[in-house]
């Protein structure tokens, strides 16, 4: 049968995405995988979890089994309204302002229903997160990238090309700033206080929504914790989504969409017709998790471990590194990653063919980009591998840089 006649527009352009493709060469023996971006399962933790699920199960079976309401469990939400003032400052939100989904990725699906038309104008960050580029993709593709720097998103690109889509009469076509404030992925890097408050003043101008992507906010290894734009700004402005995929674990496909009711009201419509509502098992078993355990000193460990990887990582890097000169990377204060740069005219992607053969795997920037351009950087994620295999992969990723750029008279 050919199925290409029957589908639609939108079927039609889906394609596997390239981290897929690149990631089956993981798996070879003896191979070190830089490029994965989930976390360690040795931080889940099973047995408080497995207890839990088993006392749920025979005791709210009428709930946990049953369908549940499409803006989720009620237990779980007054959980998260305590975590969120407890943890960020955020107060006064009520059950109304909270809706779980399945996983933040269906959050964005869903923004992605509810605010973009096929002319739509969204807002983003280069590097891109994948999961957002294929949900808002699933819309509309006209993206406006700003790119990274240090400290964030750089402000004044965004300012300046927010001024010539109002001179061209465009404005009313953007419809949100996404934001990944902290340890972005892929990016690595933190967004600073002076620029989430210069965000918030430019939506505030342009009259734009920010959706604030935060899931690795807690996984601080370093520094103070940054107020959230959400909590910066005006009360409706923002809304936040938080997932607790790297915090607890992934399998529960647990997120959440806090925001003004009106608008969590509209995720509420939006999500009915895509799948009801969420397990109503695993929402109560993190309530039920989170109310007898204390989060802070349940990822306390986590933290530990991933700072211990990281600096590992930075430390190897500095080894073998230092000498190539133009490389540079990003030192993360928290989360899974790093962002590598090589030096001009250097190709992540063509240099992959190298470093498969040495065993090594990263993913290549160009995965991230929105228009598919060439990239001399790539992500590097430094929590899966123990530690003497991140320093032999960094070895090894050397001799891939000087393999390359040699053939390419590069160094
Ligand atoms: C991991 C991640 C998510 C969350 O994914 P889930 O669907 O909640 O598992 C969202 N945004 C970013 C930037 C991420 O890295």
């Amino acid at each position: 049968m050919n199925y290409e006649e029957k589908y639609s527009d939108l079927g039609k352009s889906l394609r596997s995405s390239l981290i897929r493709e690149l990631l089956k060469y993981a798996s070879v023996p003896n191979s070190i995988s830089f490029g994965g971006g989930v976390p360690d399962p040795e931080t889940f933790p099973r047995r408080e979890l497995s207890q839990i699920a088993s006392e749920v199960i025979e005791k709210e079976y009428n709930y946990v089994l049953q369908y549940s309401t499409t803006e989720g469990d009620p237990e779980l939400a007054k959980q998260m309204i305590s975590l969120l003032d407890n943890l960020y400052g955020i107060k006064d939100l009520d059950v109304d302002n909270v809706m779980f989904t399945t996983g933040s990725q269906q959050a964005l699906e869903l923004a992605s229903k509810i605010f973009l038309d096929e002319n739509s104008i969204a807002i983003v960050e280069d590097p891109f997160y994948l999961g957002a580029a294929s949900a808002f993709r699933m819309r509309m593709s006209k993206f406006i990238t700003i790119p990274l720097e240090e400290d964030g998103m750089n402000v004044d690109i965004l300012e300046r090309k927010l001024k010539e889509l109002d001179n061209k009469g465009l404005i009313k076509k953007v419809k949100f700033i996404y934001v990944i404030p902290n340890f972005h992925n892929p990016g690595a890097v933190t967004l600073s206080l002076e620029k989430r408050r210069k965000i918030i003043e430019l939506a505030e101008k342009y009259d734009l929504l920010i959706l604030e992507d935060d899931p690795y906010g807690l996984l601080r290894f370093e520094g103070e914790h940054i107020p959230s734009l959400f909590k910066l700004a005006e009360r409706g402005r923002v809304i936040l989504l938080n997932t607790f995929s790297k915090i607890l674990s992934p399998g529960l496909r647990i997120g959440a969409v806090i925001g003004d009711k009106e608008i969590v009201r509209k995720f509420v419509l939006a999500k009915q017709g895509t799948d009801l509502c969420s397990s109503a098992l695993t929402q109560r078993i993190a309530a039920r998790y989170l109310e007898r355990y204390d989060l802070i000193q349940q990822i306390t460990p986590t933290i530990k471990l991933y700072k211990s990887k990281k600096d590992t990582m930075m430390k190897a890097f500095d080894e073998y590194f230092s000498d190539i000169k133009g490389m540079k990377w990003v030192k993360p204060k928290g989360g899974l990653f790093t962002w590598v740069t090589l030096p001009e005219g250097f190709d992540t992607m063509e240099m992959f063919e190298i470093a498969k053969k040495k065993l090594v795997f990263y993913i290549p920037g160009q995965a991230f980009t929105p228009d598919d351009r060439p990239s001399s950087s790539m992500r590097m994620s430094f929590c899966l591998p123990p530690h003497e295999k991140i320093i032999e992969g960094v070895k090894r990723l050397k001799e891939a840089i000087l393999e390359y750029g040699k053939s390419k008279g590069l160094i």
